[in-house]
């Protein structure tokens, strides 16, 4: 089971930042998931608001520990869009 931890501002990823809870780099991000911000809120592994960061695939595992299977999502591609281009 799930719980849908918060992070205190000590215990966020530190450096450039990644995933609250599996810590995988924000550069290593297959995609970046875009949910509504209210969603979010459901979800925010931080106690800002709008705050905090998580991977898709973390983002899927809170989405669904809340019972939420069917979800609008944008999906940014612009990152991996920018390695293709630099060869990466
Ligand atoms: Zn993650």
């Amino acid at each position: 089971m799930i719980t849908l931890r918060k992070y205190t501002e000590e215990e966020r990823p530190q450096g450039c930042g990644g995933c609250y809870d599996c810590k995988l780099p924000y550069n290593q991000f297959p995609c970046d998931l875009n949910i509504q911000d209210e969603l979010w809120e459901k979800i925010n592994p931080s106690f800002r608001r709008g705050g905090g960061l998580l991977c898709p695939n973390c983002i899927c595992k809170r989405l669904i520990a809340l019972g939420l299977t069917a979800v609008r999502v944008t999906v940014d591609l612009s990152e991996l869009f920018l390695k293709q281009k630099e060869g990466k």
